[in-house]
């Protein structure tokens, strides 16, 4: 196996990877920080981002209101510390990436564009045009070749851990072009590797964003948190799950049932006039929209498509100047993938697993439970976004956040005790051995099989309204599949080299643990709370369930599931309310 010594391994080339890794930098030029991404950093899933990133620029607006959006959007389940230095620190890090060049849109005067994005009450979200998530990537990637300290590892693919006495050694990956281990023998590592939106069938998600980081992590000792809170997106195209940015919204856009009713007024979000008004109707979160929904088509108010149901999404009378001025990638997409010109047609849309609220839990300075080992972004749950994400923050986390785990990773070395480096080899070679025996397989079952298997059953069980029966049945089906998968992958691909084959199985041992947190922690709560719904159990329990769950692995049994306590500083849960009525409790 190749040995590459480093200081801080940061796992992800995504938004909070290359934070991170130019953080780590910054604090200390001595380093050696190896960046390893199994694509090509430009390829990470924040490229995908549209709409933008939420920081505090208006004057009308305040540090508060921001505070206050984020606790009520995610319905009280954040972590109040946490909220509080992400609001401070979200428009000093809009700056600074405008300083290392992100493009950000303008107004004719000049100053800093921001647009309206769902459930925030002024506008506070920074944009570039509708492809924000492209040049905020595209800067930080740029940025990062200016630190001689930070090398990079593209097309390699973390595969594990090693962990030892409670404290990082090191990161054994695959050369993806070659198939050779690696060791990457460390004293700190950065977990940044995404959500874990492909568990589910339809979703905005690319094939690379399979939570693999939290696998890792789960099995070597760290706990994920919160995972019972994945997020629908209200406006994604049927079949392809392609994303029709909350942005349309935020210019205006609005949804209509297929009587061309706006029944958005009918869920307790209208009423419809004056309008447009900011958390209300359109401009209300993502939870409260793809649960009406789900409503109107119980209803049979929903259109009829070859891709299952949808409602229409209508820009038209925004004009064509607007909407190419502002959304060019969305007028792209509709056209290209549901041969819709938005210009002249509503865009039928329909709710698609779009973002993992849940993920590894760190504390606010991203420190997780094994020493030397941090987690930032969307693989994390660093306390923000608690019961639902609102739109445009997790853009603003992944830098202010990226940011703090690669300081505090740097910090960390100075003082960190040296590792044998024999001990830690000695560690990873069984761990490439275990990898390695996939290859070998002479029988198994086809893991598309389990994997089609795995997201049906996240889809019938664990989708956006959930019963304690059907959460049930799908975790007998996880353990199932899970007890398939041990018991083997037969492999048509047996070659180490470029062998995705391969690599896909290795995700796949992931993607179950995760599904499995995630079905075990939404059977836990009983109770309904931002994007975790249950039919049996409507009503919010603040008395029982004001609290985080907490998965740990229970090796090759289910997870274990427990509660841990939210940090509330501030904001004493209330009720919460949009549309008129959540107008008229801010007054009062
Ligand atoms: C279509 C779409 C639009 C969005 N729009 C917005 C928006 O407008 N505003 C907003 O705030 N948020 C938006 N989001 C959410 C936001 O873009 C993501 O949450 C965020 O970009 C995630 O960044 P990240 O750095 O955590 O992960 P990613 O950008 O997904 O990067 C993950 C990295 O980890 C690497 N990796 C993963 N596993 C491994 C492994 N085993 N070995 C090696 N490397 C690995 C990958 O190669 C990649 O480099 C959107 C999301 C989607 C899908």
């Amino acid at each position: 196996m190749r040995i590459i010594s480093a200081d801080v391994v940061v796992i992800g080339g995504g938004g909070a990877g290359l934070r991170a890794a130019i953080a780590a930098a910054e604090a200390d030029p001595g380093l050696a920080i190896a960046l390893i991404s199994k694509v090509l950093p430009m390829r990470s899933h924040t490229v995908a981002a549209e709409g933008g990133s939420a920081g505090v620029v208006r004057d009308d607006d305040s540090l508060d209101n921001h505070f206050d959006d984020t606790v009520t959007g995610g319905e009280w389940l954040c972590d109040q510390d946490v909220v509080d230095y992400f609001v401070r620190h979200c428009t000093e890090e809009m700056v600074q990436l405008e300083r290392w060049g992100c493009p950000w849109s303008r107004k004719p005067d000049g100053s800093i564009n921001v647009r309206f994005f769902g459930g925030m009450k002024v506008q506070r979200t920074w944009f570039a045009a509708d492809k924000s998530g492209f040049h905020i990537l595209h800067t930080l990637f740029q940025t990062s070749h200016k630190y001689p300290a930070i090398t990079r590892y593209d097309e390699y693919f973390c595969a594990d851990l090693i962990v030892e006495d409670g404290r990082v050694r090191g990161v054994v990956a695959i050369e993806i072009a070659t198939g050779e281990m690696v060791l990457f023998h460390c004293k700190a590592a950065v977990l940044a590797t995404g959500g874990a939106g492909r568990v589910f069938r339809q979703n905005t998600n690319a094939g690379i964003v399979t939570g693999e980081g939290m696998g890792l992590a789960l099995r070597a000792g760290a706990v994920l948190r919160d995972m019972e809170f994945v997020q629908w997106h209200p406006t994604c195209l049927p079949g392809t799950g392609i994303l029709m940015s909350e942005a349309c919204r935020g210019e205006g856009a609005i949804l209509t049932n297929k009587d061309g009713y706006r029944y958005l007024q009918d869920y307790g979000l209208g009423p419809l006039d004056p309008w447009p008004r900011a958390k209300a109707m359109e401009l209300g979160p993502r939870d409260r929209l793809s649960q009406a929904f789900w409503h109107e088509d119980k209803k049979g108010n929903t259109i009829q498509t070859p891709h299952g149901s949808a409602v229409n999404l209508d820009l038209r009378h925004l004009g064509e100047k607007k909407i190419l001025e502002r959304l060019p990638l969305i007028t792209e997409a509709a056209r290209t993938f549901a041969g819709v010109d938005p210009v002249r047609e509503p865009i039928p849309v329909r709710p698609a697993v779009h973002y993992t609220m849940g993920g590894i839990a760190t504390n606010v300075m991203t420190e997780t439970a094994i020493s030397g080992l941090y987690a930032a972004g969307e693989c994390a749950s660093v306390g923000i976004h608690g019961a639902n994400r609102l739109g445009s923050n997790s853009l603003a986390e992944i830098v202010v956040f990226g940011k703090v785990a690669g300081e505090r990773a740097a910090q960390y070395v100075r003082s960190a005790r040296p590792v044998s480096p024999e001990r830690t080899a000695r560690l990873a070679e069984a761990s490439a051995t275990r990898v390695l025996r996939l290859l070998g397989n002479e029988r198994g079952e086809r893991l598309a099989e389990i994997r089609d298997a795995m997201m049906d059953a996240m889809e019938e069980g664990v989708g956006l309204y959930r019963t304690e029966a059907g959460l049930k049945a799908a975790c007998r089906t996880l353990a199932d599949l899970r007890a398939r998968y041990r018991r083997g992958i037969r492999l048509d691909d047996r070659n180490r080299a470029f062998n995705t084959e391969w690599l896909a199985a290795i995700e796949l041992g992931s993607m179950l643990e995760v599904a499995e947190a995630m079905a075990h922690a939404a059977l836990w709560r009983r109770e309904s709370r931002g994007a975790h719904q249950r039919l049996d159990a409507t009503a919010r329990d603040d008395r029982r369930f004001l609290v985080h769950s907490i998965a740990r692995s229970g090796g090759d049994g289910a997870p274990q599931i427990k509660s841990a306590p939210v940090t509330i500083t501030k904001s004493r849960p209330g009720s919460r309310v949009y549309g008129g009525a959540g107008a008229k409790a801010e007054l009062t």
